[in-house]
């Protein structure tokens, strides 16, 4: 799960991290109040989506020089007419596609006077089984392309879980910034602070670019992405209070009030399928005998006939899916069971589009009845192969 800029700040802000005052505002009027509670004479006025480069990014409703989703502004009626310009606007940026976001949110931050900018992120590092520090002078730019040209200018320290952060992972830190004297010892500090916040609030990724050197020699977190690891949600209720479904794609949103693992994909077949690796390997499949997945959806081990209906209904309100496979060993889950939710979903749902059914499992004949004498026109298959190889002719017999 991802949040915005400004809940990334707050929760940073906890830990003793230096952030920039600022306040968030959702219409002109709570812009300029925020403004006015901050020193001046410089504001930041930044639209809040779940993208990052918008600084770099171009309003669809505003002139191609107008300015981005970053403005700095020199007076309290300058942040007026930015705020005024963003809201309710599109901000396309390299990471939102051609579509863009609209932007409902802005952060109005206290005006920093950068000396330098930094970079450094933070992920879980699934190649050393480690938490892994990923630093580098080069902050503020595309770190993507100092990446590719100039690899040696981003250093990148694992920190054994087994020890948790140790004042060695500070110093090299400190180090690989080129910082002496009194900013060295922030980033030992400020690191060790990020160590804990990502650990504490179960981050997979967090990112600080730029993290600034002020012009009165202190380090700040200018820009910040934070995400968190969706299972472990529970265990912070106030993260998860900061979900903003209005970022996220409406057809994940509603698979996850289900409690179904559900990923959008760019094929035309629908997949229906219990557990992840037989998921997997349905996709594969289907890849196998030329056609694409339109998405990953594993309805888990106890589903029920509601949760299967909604799955249903979530894939075929994707208006890209051509077609729909349904794989299902039941073990946990009966294939009556299944049979049933499939046969009630298709009813109220006014199938449109071929429908494969694979079941295995405990109580497959009586799933298999169940489907033949639904007056549905399922189409029955009887192992994986078959299915995948029926469910693509079907597709393309009827385009
Ligand atoms: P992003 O474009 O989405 O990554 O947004 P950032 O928050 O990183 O802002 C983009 C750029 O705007 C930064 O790299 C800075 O150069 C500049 N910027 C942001 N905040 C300030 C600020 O308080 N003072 C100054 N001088 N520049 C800022
Ligand atoms: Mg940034």
């Amino acid at each position: 799960m991802n949040i915005h800029e400004y809940q990334a700040k707050e929760l940073l802000a906890k830990f003793g991290i230096g952030i920039p005052t600022g306040y968030p505002a959702t219409s002109v009027a709570e812009a300029v109040e925020g403004a006015k509670k901050l020193p001046g004479p410089l504001y930041v006025v930044k639209a809040q989506i779940h993208a990052g480069g918008r600084g770099k990014g171009k309003f669809k409703e505003l002139g191609a020089d107008a300015k981005g989703g970053v403005r700095l502004a020199k007076s309290i009626e300058d942040v007026e007419k930015d705020a005024g310009e963003m809201l309710g606007n599109t901000l396309v940026t390299v990471q939102t596609g051609d579509a863009g976001k609209q932007v409902n949110r802005l952060y109005v931050t206290d005006g920093v006077d950068i000396a330098e900018e930094y970079y450094l992120s933070m992920l879980v590092d699934r190649a050393s089984g480690r938490i892994a520090m990923i630093v580098s002078t080069e902050g503020g730019m595309d770190i993507e392309e100092v990446a590719h040209s100039t690899p040696e200018k981003i250093t990148t320290i694992t920190i054994d879980p087994a020890t948790g952060f140790m004042p060695h992972h500070g110093r090299e830190v400190a180090f690989a910034l080129k910082l002496s004297g009194d900013l060295n010892k922030q980033a030992q500090k400020l690191s060790k602070q990020l160590y804990e916040a990502f650990t504490t609030l179960d981050c997979d990724m967090l990112e600080i670019n730029p993290l600034v050197e002020t012009k009165d020699g202190n380090l700040l977190v200018l820009d910040t992405k934070m995400s968190f690891d969706s299972n472990a949600l529970y265990r912070h209720p106030d993260v998860e209070a900061m979900r903003d479904e209005t970022e996220e794609d409406p057809m994940e949103v509603e698979a996850s009030k289900y409690d179904l693992a559900y990923i959008k994909l760019d094929g035309d077949i629908g997949c229906m399928v219990n557990g992840a690796g037989l998921a997997m390997a349905t996709m594969d499949i289907i890849k196998l005998n030329g056609s694409f997945p339109a998405n990953f959806l594993d309805v888990g081990g106890g589903a029920t006939t509601e949760k299967v209906t909604a799955a249903f209904k979530i894939i075929l309100s994707d208006p890209a899916v051509k077609g729909i496979l349904v794989n299902i060993f039941g073990g946990i889950m009966r294939c009556d069971t299944i049979a049933e939710g499939i046969v009630a979903a298709a009813k109220e749902v006014d199938l449109s589009v071929p429908l494969v059914v694979r079941l295995e499992g405990t109580n497959v004949q009586q799933g298999k009845d169940i489907l033949a004498n639904s007056g549905l026109p399922i189409v029955p298959a009887d192992n994986l192969g078959d299915a995948a190889q029926k469910i693509v002719g079907e597709v393309k017999k009827a385009a």
